[in-house]
């Protein structure tokens, strides 16, 4: 199990539900989409209505179901959880609707991965807050329409570009996350380490923030992990002598960097000459699934600097090169 990885872990579940933050206000970053909400749940409140259906997309852990919460909790109503992968049947999903109340935040994670006909019935759900069901079997089956009530989707994807193009339009607000900054990433920490109780001082928080990609999932989880450390083999503080211990034991580096990066980023070099190779080459090269490495490692090694994207391929740049101390084939000439 990769420590860094960025999707939710076993070891997440209960730390995550501690560390949730319950207001917009509190709610770290992201100032855009933040303020577009506290406008668009205000103008809701006053008007008495749902709001909006709200689409969120971009990497794991940066914040989705979070937010998905607050909105209930900001307008006052309650929040229905569920996945698309969780949905098998149409009816499945009409049942969920049905037993909305008026008001109520249905949150759909991993939305794209509905099938088309439940992702079917949504269409008239969202759009007329109406639901087709049909009562009886074979020449004497009809279809009645039901009223629904109003209530405000909230989707979670982590690529707007495999949402089909029904859905994603009708969402009111469509909302593309981005990964944290290391400031919001340490105000995140010292926040968690608070409700924690666990004591950690401004260069702790600093190192701990820079090696968790942008990410707090990543940040909340590194932050547990070296509490341990800090408990058992030092007076139980947060400095930057333990994260660093902690992180390096780890094998998390200074980027946020772990070993499979750290493979990517040396096979690109040593094996193709620093690029570009294509994708399925390179996953080829690596053993690996050439779509986990487009969803899970590329963004943030791209984010970051270390991989450009060309058409011809994947090319590893002179920070990567420097981050191992490397020449560039051209500088070498
Ligand atoms: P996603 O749904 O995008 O995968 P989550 O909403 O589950 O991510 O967030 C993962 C964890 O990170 C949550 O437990 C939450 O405590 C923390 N978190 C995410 N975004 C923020 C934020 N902006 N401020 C503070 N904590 C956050």
């Amino acid at each position: 199990k990769r420590v860094i990885s960025t999707k939710i872990q076993e070891e997440d579940i209960k730390i995550e539900k501690t560390l949730r933050p319950q207001t917009l206000d509190d709610y770290v970053g992201q100032e855009k989409i933040k303020n577009n909400l506290k406008v668009y749940i205000e103008a809701a409140k006053q008007r008495r209505e749902a709001l909006d259906h709200v689409l969120f997309y971009g990497p794991p852990g940066l914040g989705k179901t979070t937010l998905a919460n607050i909105i209930a909790n900001e307008m006052g109503t309650n929040i229905k959880v569920t996945s698309g992968p969780a949905i098998a049947k149409p009816g499945e999903m009409a049942a969920i609707l049905n037993n909305l109340s008026e008001g109520d935040v249905l949150f759909v994670d991993e939305i794209h991965r509905l099938n088309k006909q439940v992702e079917e019935v949504l269409y008239p759900a969202m759009e007329d807050f109406t639901i087709d069901v049909v009562i009886g079997k074979g020449e004497s089956a009809r279809s009645i329409r039901l009223n629904l009530p109003h209530f405000t989707l909230v989707g979670a994807t982590t690529r707007a570009g495999m949402l089909s193009a029904p859905l994603r339009d009708r969402f009111g607000v469509v909302s593309h996350m981005e990964y944290y900054n290391v400031d919001e990433l340490k105000s995140i920490i010292i926040a968690s380490a608070s409700k924690l109780d666990v004591g950690i001082d401004d260069e702790g928080a600093f190192e701990l923030a820079r090696r968790s990609r942008g990410t707090p999932r990543l940040a909340n989880r590194l932050l547990k992990r070296v509490r341990d450390f800090a408990e058992v083999k030092y007076d139980g503080i947060i400095t930057y002598d333990v994260a660093t211990f902690a992180l390096d034991l780890l094998e998390v580096d200074k980027y946020g960097l772990d070993k499979n990066d750290r493979n990517i980023l040396m096979t690109i070099i040593e094996k193709f000459g620093g690029g570009p190779v294509g994708i399925e080459t390179l996953a080829a090269s690596l053993g690996e699934d050439s779509g986990t490495i487009e969803d899970v490692y590329e963004p943030y090694l791209v984010k970051n600097g270390f991989i450009i994207r060309t058409p011809k391929g994947r090319v590893a740049t002179e920070l990567a090169y420097n981050h191992f101390r490397i020449k560039r084939p051209e500088d070498l000439e």
